[in-house]
């Protein structure tokens, strides 16, 4: 799949549902969002149906998000279907890891090759504010992020978006986890949606946050691990793990866009800001086939973002990354 401007479209990302078991202040609003009916959702069946003829087009890999995609039932019974489909060359998933610790091995035995986990913080009571979610919510956190390691999912891709004055703090102690473990810390910048504007004054650039890095300790800048990813990577000196920075605001990679995303009611998204989508449901249930407007999205994607610092013009409307799988 080929775009106008060049790139090859060969990820997928699946937005299984857009429900969610935390609240983090800078995704969703504390009493929630308008739901997607039930009915509107597409099946696990339905989106192994468009992953297939996606991969006749080109599709290679694909990831598995939300909301939080394990409050989604039987979330293995999906993987295992998307595994069926030949051409599919990996599964990834992205999870705050909650509810990880009851499915890491069926997740793995079901075919997911590699997980990402969002983890702001390793401060209990900052966890607790931050998901707006009770204490314990912390403890399976880390209970889910043990269950992962140990059913084979090495190595961890670990998330963090970074704060000022809420978890800047945090950057060496992330940092200093990659010694002992072989995680992959990937700093995100915060990005501004409709909803989360008045954040915008906690916005840090990944410049800045590596100047404050390297002030720190000697960083020294690597190959990343395989996967799909826009970060760059640098190693503390004898880490086992690396630390990475994913900028869409200060430095955008539009250019090397590889993507699309599924919303869980079937609308095919071709920029994560912007407002062009088709709807693929309708047609999925109407003729069975999808390809042509497959071709209708690929054909309108956009050249890049337009979201600027400190303000949501340019977000396409979005009021929260949990309704299109981030
Ligand atoms: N619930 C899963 C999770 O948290 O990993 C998957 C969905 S979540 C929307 C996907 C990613 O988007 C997470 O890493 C989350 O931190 C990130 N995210 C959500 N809103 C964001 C924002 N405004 N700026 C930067 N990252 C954001
Ligand atoms: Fe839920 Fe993930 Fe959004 Fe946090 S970032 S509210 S875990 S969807």
């Amino acid at each position: 799949m080929k775009d106008q401007f060049g790139r090859s479209i060969d990820y997928l990302r699946i937005s299984v549902t857009d429900k969610c078991n935390l609240r983090c202040a800078y995704c969703m609003p504390v009493e929630g969002l308008p739901w997607i009916p039930r009915a509107d959702l597409l099946s696990y069946e339905e989106i192994a149906e468009v992953v297939s003829q996606m991969a006749g087009l080109g599709l290679r890999r694909v990831r598995l998000t939300g909301g939080e995609p394990l409050v989604r039932k039987d979330l293995p019974d999906l993987v295992s279907l998307i595994r069926g489909v030949e051409a599919i060359e990996e599964i990834s998933l992205s999870t705050n890891a909650v509810l990880l610790d009851g499915f890491a091995e069926d997740l793995r035995a079901a075919g997911v090759d590699r997980l990402n986990i969002s983890l702001d913080t390793l401060r209990r009571e900052r966890f607790a504010e931050l998901g707006r979610r009770p204490d314990r919510f912390f403890d399976a956190t880390m209970v889910g992020i043990a269950a992962a390691e140990r059913a084979g999912f090495s190595p961890l891709k670990i998330n963090v978006v970074v704060m000022r004055g809420f978890n800047d703090d945090e950057l060496e102690d992330f940092a200093a986890l990659t010694r002992e473990r072989p995680w992959h810390v990937r700093f995100i910048e915060l990005m501004p949606t409709e909803d989360n504007l008045f954040l915008s004054d906690r916005f840090i650039s990944a410049d800045e946050l590596l100047g404050r890095l390297h002030a720190q300790a000697d960083l020294e800048p690597v190959e990343g691990p395989v996967g799909n990813g826009p970060a760059t990577y640098f190693r503390l000196p004898d880490a086992r793990g690396t630390v990475g920075v994913i900028t869409p605001l200060s430095h955008n990679y539009c250019n090397k866009c590889n993507r699309m995303r599924l919303t869980a009611d079937g609308r095919l998204r071709t920029c994560l800001f912007g407002t062009h989508e088709v709807d693929l449901k309708g047609p999925l249930r109407e003729t069975g086939s999808v390809t042509a407007a497959v071709a209708e999205a690929l054909a309108g994607k956009p050249e890049r973002h337009f979201l600027r610092i400190g303000t949501a013009s340019g977000s396409g409307g979005l009021s929260a990354l949990s309704q299109v799988g981030g």
